[in-house]
């Protein structure tokens, strides 16, 4: 394996997602390298496990709401050995971060925790603030 690829799509229109992934990789430690037109490549940086790696991640509008993500990570030296699940990690929490950024605000699902009153969503049994069981 050379590289790591995912796949997703989101709701949304492809100005919405990009301005939002911009913000995730950013957050996430990754530097921005270029924007152009429909795809985003970044650089993660180094680290006392890593040589950092490069990601490209194309946008596509597959319909008037939505729009396929398709991410490429790949090491930026070849010839290290490469920590995939390192990698993997490092998708799954930028994904994980635009998930949480792209959610439906509280307006929208105003379900609340009965003792923190953070907003939840109908499927969890647990708050995922304090703990609490959700009724
Ligand atoms: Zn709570």
């Amino acid at each position: 394996m050379a590289s790591l690829t995912a796949t997703r799509d989101l709701m949304g229109t492809i100005d919405e997602i990009r301005q939002h992934l911009v913000a995730v990789l950013e957050a996430a430690k990754f530097k921005v390298k270029s924007v152009e037109g429909d795809t985003i490549k970044a650089q993660s940086g180094f680290s006392l496990t890593s040589l950092g790696s490069n990601l490209s991640v194309l946008l596509e509008q597959t319909d008037a709401s939505t729009v396929r993500m398709v991410f490429n990570l790949e090491p930026r030296q070849k010839t290290v050995m490469t920590d995939w699940g390192r990698s993997r990690r490092e998708l799954n929490r930028i994904l994980e971060l635009l998930e949480a950024r792209l959610s439906p605000e509280s307006s929208e699902n105003d379900l609340q925790c009965p003792e923190c009153h953070a907003s939840v969503h109908d499927e969890d049994v647990f708050c995922a603030n304090c703990g609490s069981k959700i009724a």
